[in-house]
């Protein structure tokens, strides 16, 4: 795949994944927030990532200001972080839909918030921010700049290591033996086939193998 159609490709899949967030953030409207744990640290790793994911990309695209940092990308790994891209716009636009009015932009608990379990929070607890991940990835296999290619990955990493164990606090707090049991039988960013195989043989009453 020529560095041109790349380049396309790649906005195509932002604007795809911005107007994803568009439309839910509209569905969601004006909802009560009665918990709010945004500090310091959040605010300046969310700019870090809006300025990684979408100000670099824009500057690598259309001006020759980051062409220090340019390499050229082996032929492949544009189809590569194509299909990787496709995959992150669908789990990017199933969590919204199944996180629904409980979705916020930063740590929130918004009033009448419900802890989901269902859809791919049945199998994973940040499906959202794996999503995330596979789109900074394909942001990096798409791009040949090192710094638009891979500033993402740098920026979302660190937030989500600074920001996870936050939230998951912050349920914990609120929603007490339902999250823990909600954490036994979920991954993080991956399914945790092995906790919910065993709860599932507890639950069918099979004697426990230890
Ligand atoms: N970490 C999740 C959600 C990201 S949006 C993911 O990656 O998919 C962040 C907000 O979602 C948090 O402020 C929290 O209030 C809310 N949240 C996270 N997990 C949730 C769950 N299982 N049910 C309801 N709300 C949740």
């Amino acid at each position: 795949m020529s560095a041109r159609v790349a380049n396309i490709l790649f906005l195509a899949g932002f604007v795809i994944y911005c107007i994803i967030r568009g439309v839910f953030q509209t569905r969601i409207g004006v909802n009560e927030k009665i918990d709010r744990r945004q500090d310091r640290a959040d605010k300046i790793l969310l700019f870090a990532v809006l300025v990684s994911g979408l100000l670099l990309p824009v500057i690598y695209i259309f001006t020759p200001l980051l062409s220090f940092a340019d390499y050229r990308l082996p032929k492949w790994t544009p189809w590569i972080g194509t299909a990787i891209m496709i995959l992150a716009l669908w789990l990017f636009w199933k969590s919204h839909a199944d996180l629904g009015k409980n979705w916020s932009i930063t740590l929130e608990i918004r009033r009448d918030h419900e802890l989901i379990k269902n859809g791919v929070y049945r199998l994973v607890r940040h499906p959202m921010y794996a999503s995330i991940f596979l789109f900074v990835l394909a942001q990096g296999l798409m791009l040949g700049n090192w710094l638009a290619g891979w500033a993402g990955v740098v920026s979302f990493a660190m937030m989500y290591l600074i920001r996870m164990p936050k939230e998951e606090r912050m349920m914990v707090e609120h929603f007490g033996d339902g999250y823990r049991e909600y954490m036994e039988e979920t991954g993080r960013l991956w399914p945790r086939f092995r906790g919910r195989a065993h709860k599932a043989g507890v639950e069918v009453g099979k004697p426990e193998a230890d």
